[in-house]
């Protein structure tokens, strides 16, 4: 078999979608998996749908998800330019092959001058392939009017473009949406017509959302460009998994699977036939289990932007470290890390109903009032705290829960939650001590 090679080719017209990034990392994975070449390749013949600076945040989003490539408009190739507004002269060359073969003809404009090149279909021809995917797939050419290869502006079609560049590219692999199905059987046309080989295709099923909806970029209710996780604080790790899991899965189903252990076991025949579901929660579990992963250190230096650009005061490293610890095991993105801060820094809290009982039946007040003297006259490290709370319960002879949690309860409102010395430590003295008062105030309007 000659060198696997297998390209994405994006038109760049926005920001990198959840649909395109998947195409792009199976042609990856593809690549890899089988030692072969991986190509990007724009397409932007669709002139006034470009946009500017799309090629450029596609390629940025597509490294930091992760991939490489060998081949492309930045990195250069012997097989470039790998922008097809650069190859216009090349298609010229093919759509006159046509035109003196008979295989195509021109359509000329009321001007008499401009014309534009059609292919002539041939009648009556079933066009058979077969799709990685889905197998055998069959099309009669009764069905497809001849078609326009050039515009009258000298700018290919991209049913005409594509199979130039797969063909002088040396593509042997084409992975691709399952929109692009029916273009098939055009594209087949002209690798016949040219005398070309046809390489193999697959289409790979549509992503639907929980509802079961075609994913739709206007549909606001799922997010789904790379660059709004990126800015969330996913971590692309994490992206680079939960997107190898749509529409492909390993044989023993296992869902965190390095980049080293998808590329090993990409195996194109257990591409899914069946629409691939995009599931948010799935997404946020898989990217907690990452976050669960790293280093209290390393989640501390991606927490950090997070919490400068929302203008949280970082009072130290320790602080943040001690600060991003505490939450570490609640993260299902890093950008998270905001709003449990203001959750648990909130000046005043409603006690649920539950929590004020249980301060009610404990007789906690007392418990309070010993609690707060000693930390008013304290430090506020969690090492000088911890010795605080069992001194209270020596003073006030209780122990257990009902001297754990009345302190908890009382300071972060909370029946449950991380080491209390440390949330205390870092709440600070004046926020510690006033939510003593208040709580305290409230149990003395109850008695
Ligand atoms: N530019 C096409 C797209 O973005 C590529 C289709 C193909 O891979 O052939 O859908």
């Amino acid at each position: 078999m000659s060198k696997v090679r297998v390209r994405y080719a994006p038109s760049p017209t926005g920001q990198l979608h959840i649909g395109n990034a998947r195409s792009a990392l199976f042609n990856y994975l593809f690549a890899r998996h089988f030692g072969g070449d991986f190509i990007v390749r724009i397409e932007d013949t669709d002139v006034a749908r470009n946009v500017i600076g799309g090629e450029e945040s596609q390629l940025a989003n597509l490294s930091w998800l992760g991939l490489d490539w060998n081949e492309s408009p930045d990195k250069g190739g012997k097989y470039g330019p790998y922008r097809q507004l650069e190859r216009l002269d090349t298609y010229q060359k093919y759509a006159n092959e046509l035109l003196e073969k008979g295989l195509a003809y021109k359509e000329y404009r009321e001007d008499g001058k401009k014309f534009a090149i059609r292919f002539k279909v041939p009648q009556d021809v079933d066009y058979v392939f077969k799709d990685i995917v889905r197998g055998e797939l069959k099309f009669n050419s009764k069905d497809v009017e001849d078609w326009i290869l050039m515009k009258d502006n000298g700018i290919p079609t991209y049913n005409f473009a594509v199979v130039i560049d797969d063909h002088l590219m040396e593509i042997t692999h084409v992975l691709r949406g399952e929109e692009h199905i029916t273009n098939t059987p055009k594209q087949m046309m002209v690798y016949q017509a040219l005398g070309w080989e046809i390489p193999q295709f697959g289409h790979m099923t549509i992503i639907v959302n929980e509802q079961k909806k075609k994913l739709s970029k206007r549909d606001k209710n799922v997010i789904q460009f790379i660059a709004e996780y990126k800015d969330m604080g996913y971590l692309p790790e994490a992206m680079f998994n939960f997107i190898s899991l749509l529409g492909w899965s390993p044989t023993d189903n296992q869902e965190i699977l390095s980049q080293e252990e998808i590329i090993k076991a990409f195996d194109p025949a257990r591409l899914s036939k069946a629409p691939a579901m995009f599931d948010k929660d799935k997404l946020a579990y898989v990217n907690s289990k990452y976050i669960k992963a790293m280093s209290v250190d390393a989640l501390s230096e991606l927490a950090k932007p997070f919490l400068q650009k929302a203008n949280i005061q970082i009072h130290s490293e320790e602080w943040l470290k001690l600060l991003v610890g505490i939450f570490h095991d609640r993260m299902s993105y890093v950008g998270q890390i905001v709003d449990l801060y203001h959750a648990f820094f909130h000046d005043t809290f409603e006690l649920s109903e539950e929590a004020f009982q249980f301060l009610v039946e404990n007789n906690s007040y007392q418990i309070l009032e010993v609690f707060y003297n000693h930390l008013k006259s304290s430090d506020f490290t969690s090492e000088s705290i911890e010795p605080l709370i069992k001194q209270t319960g020596i003073d006030t002879q209780t122990k257990g829960k009902p001297l754990f949690m009345s302190a908890r309860i009382a300071t972060t409102g909370d029946m449950h939650g991380p080491s209390l010395p440390i949330s205390l430590a870092l709440l600070g003295k004046d926020l510690v001590l006033k939510r003593l008062e208040n709580t305290m105030t409230k149990l003395r309007g109850e008695s």
